[in-house]
């Protein structure tokens, strides 16, 4: 079983639809939305939950207001000004971090320290197969643990149902949680616009995939709008050890597909498509 994993420097560089798209095109896969801040997948997939849990990224204290003697020693202890005295001490579950520092300094034991539900996971049926996707909690962190669940999910589903292909629609960014969408990957494919911050975007994405020895390839979309970018874009990419997957033009038809729900390869037969399917036989070759 091989795992591809789609991602972009920043949001709104067309990953999405891409994945999409590979979705439709894929045979024997397993489709894993890691865009746990934003996931979108989902209008275009239509999915319908099957199973869902909630997702816990730690822990959170709260006062048993009846064992509480108003003491203070919490509110001293507390780095992260999380505990108020109001007409009772009580902790703020927005500033509170989890430390457990003011448990442990409660001399009445009246401070639980408990999970804290700070989202939920899905495991959904859709028209292209199963697909495992996530939502975090307004204001929620830890979206870093969120993604390495929902990969390993993906993962047990394709195991189970023997299927060769898990595709992940990577989380946006460098910081941790686009580390959590790529460590262990067969295969990174970095879509990029043919912009100065997509070029930034790309090297930083490829650092990370160098660093994490992760094969990796590039694919600049929407590359006709600035041509002389895409081909530095690319010529970087080759230089910092990446391949190219190929270009994908601009095209109305991505945004008409979009607002039908349904992937731009189903949408149209036009040269977009052929670019897609081309960007995707490339990203099986690479896959191996
Ligand atoms: S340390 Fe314990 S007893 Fe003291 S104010 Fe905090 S919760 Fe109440
Ligand atoms: S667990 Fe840590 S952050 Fe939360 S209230 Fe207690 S001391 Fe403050």
């Amino acid at each position: 079983m091989k795992e591809l994993v789609v991602v972009s420097g920043k949001g709104g560089t067309g990953k999405t639809s891409l994945v999409a798209s590979f979705a439709a095109l894929a045979k024997n896969k397993v489709l894993a939305d890691c865009d746990v801040d934003a996931a979108d997948l989902h209008l275009v997939l239509a999915p319908t939950v099957q199973h869902r849990e909630d997702f816990s990224g730690g822990k959170i204290a709260r006062i048993r207001s009846e064992r509480c003697t108003a003491c203070g020693a919490c509110r001293e202890v507390c780095r992260f000004d999380a505990v108020s005295e109001g007409q009772a001490f009580s902790v703020d579950p927005v500033n509170c971090e989890g430390c457990g520092v003011c448990v442990w300094n409660c001399p009445e034991e009246a401070i639980l320290f408990e999970e804290a539900i700070n989202g939920q996971w899905f495991i959904s049926g859709t028209r292209y197969g199963p697909m495992v996707h996530a939502r975090l909690g307004i204001a929620e962190e830890n979206s870093g643990k969120l993604v390495t669940l929902v990969r390993s999910q993906a993962k047990r589903i394709a195991e189970e149902e023997e299927r060769d292909l898990v595709i992940v629609d990577g989380s946006p960014g460098i910081g941790c949680p686009v580390i959590a969408s790529i460590t262990g990957a067969d295969l990174v494919l970095v879509v990029t616009e043919p912009t100065l911050s997509g070029k930034h975007d790309m090297e930083r994405v490829a650092e990370l995939t160098r660093h994490f020895r992760i094969p990796a390839m590039v694919c600049v979309n929407k590359w006709d709008l600035y041509p002389a970018v895409a081909e530095e874009i690319e010529k970087n990419a080759i230089e910092q050890g990446m391949k190219v997957a190929g270009r994908v033009r601009y095209d109305k038809a991505v945004t008409k597909a979009q607002v039908v729900r349904t992937s731009v390869v189903e949408y149209t037969g036009g040269a977009i498509t052929e670019e897609i399917k081309s960007v995707w036989r490339h990203a099986l070759y690479g896959l191996g």
